[in-house]
This record gives C-alpha cells, structure tokens and sequence, in this order.
C-alpha cells in the first residue's frame, strides 16, 4: 500500500509537450481517476506514474521513495489493461498463478493464494477451463485477479472496461469497485467516460491538452469546477453557460443578465469584460414571475425527469425539471436559477470566479 505523489511532472515527444507539469497526490488506498478525453495525455501519465515511460522532468513518489526513473518491474506494481492480455495456452488457474511462480513462490503457497483470489473474484468455478471459452466479463476478472495476486503497493489500470458493452461495463465498474473497497489498495484509474470517473472514484484529475485542469472529489469537482473546460466535461447534459459583458467585483454577490439581475455566490476575483454564467440544468426552475424568460424548443420525456431546450436572450440552454411540471414547444417561460449552484467564468480564460 502507497501513497504517490506526481511532482512537477512534465512529458515530452520530441518536440510534442504530451504532459505539461503536472502535479497531484494519490493518497494510500484511494481509488483515483485520471479523466480526460482523447488525447489529453492521461495514459502517459499513467505510464510514467508506473514505469512504463519515463518523465522529460519532475518527480513520481511511490511510498515516499523517487521512483522516476525506476522502472516497472522495480516498483512492485501491478497493471490491468483494456485488452487483458492474457496467455492464451494457459488455463485460468496458470494464468493467476504466473506472478507468484515467476517469483520463484512455494507451490503450496501458490495454490493457497490462487484459491484465496478465486474467492475473492468469485471464479472458483472456472479455474481449470481455458482462456478462450471464457466470456468477457470472466477474462476481466481472471485480469484482475493476475494483478491482485501479488498484493502489490499499487494497481494502474488503463480503461480495463473498455472492451466491454455498456449494460456489463457498468456491472463490472461496481465489482471493481466492492473489490476496491474489500482490499483498500491504492489505485490509479484511466478512463475518458466522466460517469464511470464520478461514480468509481474516491478523487479525479481532469486532464486537457497535457494540463491537469482540476483535482479533487467527485462532487467538489461537480459542484465547484474550476475551468468551464471541466464544468462542460462533468455532467449530462453540461452544464449551461450565458455569455455576456458585465462586471463582477470581489465580493460582488449579483450579475446583470439582460437588465435581469441574478444572485451568484460571493466572488474571489474581480473581473470586467466577458463573462460566463454557468448554470447546470438541474439548477434551472420554471417560474411565472421571473422576469428572465426564454422560449420552449424541445421537450425530451425521461420519466421522472425531463431535459426542456429553451431559447433565452443568452443563448439556447437545457434545463433539467421534474416531468410533471409541463412544457410545451413554443411556449414563453419564466426562469429562475439556484443561486447557490450558480459559478461565473472569465470568457476568456475560461477560469471560475467563484
Ligand atoms: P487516449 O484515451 O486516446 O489514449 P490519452 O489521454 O491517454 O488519450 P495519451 O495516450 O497520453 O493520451 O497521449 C497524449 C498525446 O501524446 C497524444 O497526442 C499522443 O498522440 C501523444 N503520444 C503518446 N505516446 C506517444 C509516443 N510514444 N510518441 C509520440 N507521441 C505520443
């Protein structure tokens, strides 16, 4: 069990800056996501985080000991990869053994630590049946349980889930979790869906463009983002913003929409120019007596919910309200907006006032 920390950790190729200085901690036993989308550089922080590449600069702790320029096989860490990468010529119960009797481990101890996985993992059933028979989901697990095997300081995994459908992935992602949570080993996680990040993660990085955006909890992440890159990455659908001009001083506790004033929370940093009200659509109400009103374009039915498209002065925005307050297309509605939920953003920089 580990803690790590990413210090000023920078990555390039050649000419291309994959990673800029980034800088985290993973604290020991936590399961920690690394978000980002495509290309962002989550993999290669990953890689270097466990050996696999090595930082251009900066500093990887492991357990308190620099690591940087150790490699994999020196860090008593264990990976799981999308594609599992199994050996197919063996059955499962070779393939969980394959770490311990490459260690040179006693063949009574072995066996003891195999059943003990099994258990775990519940595949006790499947140990003499080979690779290629297994479904998905038990070849996820008999991945997971190589890796386990050797009680490690901690596990990278690289999208394990990707390879799989999205009824059973989201299966999957809770068993790894519960296994998680049985185990308390420190775990490092990529992945670029944000719902599997929110509902997995004990922490997330959010990562864009080799920059590390944001690091925090889930809900810190959702409620206070502190990027409007980050507020439209977290949450379905993203959160809204009304761009305008305007002025919000320190402290400043309203901004003018249209004339409309609308109550924000008390701002750290003062700004004048382009602005951006970001508003979740959860945090939308319909109200006849607000003055700030908008037209109904589309109604989309979830059962409980609704997502309501409106037309406001500011730009088109998605509400999300409970089903039996009624909309209809065409209709002209009063909104009002959770005052506590709202952040301002600097247009420009994109970076959160509030
Ligand atoms: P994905 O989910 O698509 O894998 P990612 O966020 O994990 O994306 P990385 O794989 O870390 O992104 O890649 C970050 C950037 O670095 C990409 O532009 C990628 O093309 C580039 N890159 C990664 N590995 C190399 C390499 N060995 N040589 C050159 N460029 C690389």
């Amino acid at each position: 069990m580990a803690q790590i920390r990413v210090h000023n950790v920078r990555k390039d190729f050649g000419a291309f800056n994959a990673v800029k200085s980034s800088t985290f901690t993973v604290e020991d036993g936590e399961f920690f996501m690394l978000l980002g989308p495509s290309g962002c550089g989550k993999t290669t922080t990953l890689r270097m985080m466990a050996g696999l590449e090595l930082p251009t600069s900066g500093e990887i702790y492991i357990g308190g000991e620099e690591v940087g320029m150790k490699r994999a096989s020196e860090r008593d860490i264990a990976f799981v990869f999308q594609m599992f990468a199994l050996y197919p010529h063996m059955n499962v119960r070779k393939n969980i053994s394959y770490p311990l009797v490459s260690q040179g481990m006693k063949k009574a101890e072995v066996a003891k630590r195999v059943a003990e996985v099994a258990k775990i993992l519940r595949i006790e059933n499947i140990l003499d049946k080979p690779i290629g028979g297994l479904s998905g989901g038990d070849r996820q697990r008999v991945a997971v349980g190589r890796a386990i095997v050797r009680n490690p300081k901690a596990f990278f995994m690289d999208e394990p889930l990707g390879a799989l459908d999205a009824e059973f992935r989201e299966h999957m992602a809770q068993e790894l979790r519960a296994l998680h949570d049985r185990m308390g080993a420190t775990t490092v996680y990529v992945t670029h869906d944000q719902l599997e990040a929110m509902q997995m993660g004990d922490k997330i990085v959010v990562m864009n463009h080799g920059v590390v955006e944001q690091f925090g909890k889930p809900q810190e992440i959702y409620d206070w983002p502190a990027t409007k890159f980050v507020a439209k990455f977290i949450g379905s659908p993203p959160m809204n913003f009304l761009e305008f001009d305007g002025s919000l001083g320190t402290g400043g506790t309203h901004v003018s929409l249209a004339g409309h004033m609308v109550r924000v929370p008390m701002s750290r940093e003062e700004h004048t120019g382009e602005l951006a009200l970001g508003v979740r659509p959860e945090h939308i109400r319909f109200n006849d007596d607000s003055a700030y009103r908008g037209r109904v374009i589309a109604v989309e039915y979830l059962g409980t919910t609704q997502i309501v498209t409106i037309d406001t002065p500011h730009g088109e925005i998605k509400a999300r309200t409970p089903s039996h307050q009624l909309a209809h297309v065409e209709e002209l509605i009063g909104l009002d907006f959770d005052s506590r939920s709202l952040t301002v953003f600097n247009s420009v920089t994109g970076a959160a006032l509030v």
